[in-house]
């Protein structure tokens, strides 16, 4: 009965769900970091729609960043109270990524279009759609009088898409969250609304750089090839890598550890020089059962190899990364509690699973809190022609709403 009248609320505010998450579309909030001013003003316009709502309370912790034009990146916290004393947290974020190459974008990245039941613009999916669909469920319950099982609390957040600083990081440093608090950070999932995602693998980004000898390339014997070193090494690096650390785990969409290399820096500028330096980069996803530290060694001992064979010097710097943490079990309270009304809305069995990257979750896992990430989305995050459909939008808020008035 409760829940039918909401999902009737919620479908009758279809179009201003629409219209809010295009007027904070328009408003960018690009770290400056990535040469933006920040989330100030988006943060005006959100409360501006918490106040509408009827929230118990409001509050804005702001991080100080002299980079940003306002000084400082704003976070907001609203609670609504709930029957009982249990927290359950959604967070989002409210900064997005840069457009990137305009040229791929067929319409303008902050001025959105809404068109064959998409909303796109940057920041529609990443994080907006369920930016605003997490406030109208809360409207919804609001508006017919309902009060939510557990406290509500909403997080909405600066920061998350350069490194969250000024962002969760910031909050979990006040001392907001309880270990036994419910966290969902819808900011990741699949077109299905069928990942629960509740373990990442371990990210290491590994700069290689040998050493050699510069000589005319016409007497290689003078010299020490440097860059003929970093061939040998990647070679051998992605042969044996992946047979010497070749378990597999099911819970991963990948279900196997990746050893990629990508990037290469430029070495000499002619063609008739060898080089006596050379760098390349690897990336690294590794499932969490494996101990970084240990593939770490492995590799250093390839190395040391190459290192006898070409009388080349390798270093080997990891420049980003490290272990994952522990993933959040299976049976934590949050992840059935979702299913549950994921089943409800959208008819489909949700798993938990894991991913190859990183959100607010992974920060909460490394400080031993279990979270988890699920939302309904195509993964446009980040892409040119970024977009929201509407009926995630929409049937997500019905989501949360099941969440709070059922759980
Ligand atoms: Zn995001």
């Amino acid at each position: 009965m409760k829940m039918n009248a909401v999902y009737e609320k919620i479908e009758s505010m279809r179009d201003d769900m629409v219209n809010a998450l295009c007027s904070i579309i328009r408003i960018p909030a690009i770290s400056p970091k990535s040469g933006g001013e920040g989330e100030a003003k988006k943060a005006e316009l959100i409360t501006r729609m918490l106040n509408d709502i009827g929230f118990d309370s409001i509050e804005r912790y702001d991080a100080p960043d002299n980079s940003a034009p306002t000084g400082v990146r704003p976070n907001i916290v609203a609670r609504m109270k709930g029957e009982g004393d249990k927290n359950l947290w959604i967070v989002v974020h409210m900064d997005v990524v840069p457009p990137g190459d305009l040229r791929l974008w067929k319409t303008n990245p902050f001025e959105p279009v809404v068109k064959d039941g998409k909303i796109i613009g940057r920041g529609a999916e990443d994080n907006g759609q369920e930016l605003i669909a997490s406030l109208f469920a809360l409207k919804a319950l609001k508006s017919l009088g309902y009060r939510p099982k557990m406290n509500v609390n909403l997080a909405i957040v600066a920061d998350e898409e350069t490194g969250s600083d000024y962002g969760i990081k910031y909050l979990i440093d006040k001392g907001l969250f309880n270990k036994e608090d419910l966290i969902l950070v819808p900011d990741g999932g699949n077109s299905e609304g069928t990942l629960i995602e509740i373990a990442e693998k371990s990210i290491v980004w590994i700069k290689f750089t040998t050493k050699g000898k510069q000589c005319h390339a016409s007497m290689p014997d003078l010299g020490i090839n440097a860059f003929k070193a970093s061939i040998i090494l990647a070679n051998r690096l992605i042969e044996e890598l992946p047979k010497k650390f070749n378990a597999t785990d099911e819970l991963f969409d990948r279900p196997y550890s990746t050893f990629e290399p990508t990037k290469k820096e430029a070495n000499v500028p002619n063609v008739n020089t060898i080089p006596g330096e050379d760098i390349f980069y690897m990336d690294c996803r590794i499932l969490p059962l494996y101990n970084v530290n240990d593939v770490l060694e492995f590799i250093q001992s390839v190395a040391r190899d190459v290192e006898k064979e070409t009388g080349a010097r390798i270093s080997v710097e990891v420049v980003q990364g490290g272990q994952a943490p522990p993933p959040t079990p299976k049976d934590a309270e949050i992840v059935g509690m979702l299913s549950k009304a994921i089943k409800k809305v959208y008819g489909v069995d949700a798993k938990p699973g894991g991913i190859g990257g990183g959100t607010c979750a992974a920060i909460f896992r490394q400080r031993g809190y279990n979270a988890v990430v699920w939302s309904k989305i195509d993964d446009t995050a980040h892409s040119p022609n970024e977009y929201a459909i509407i009926d995630n939008l929409v049937g997500d808020a019905k989501v949360y709403a099941t969440l709070f008035l059922e759980s």
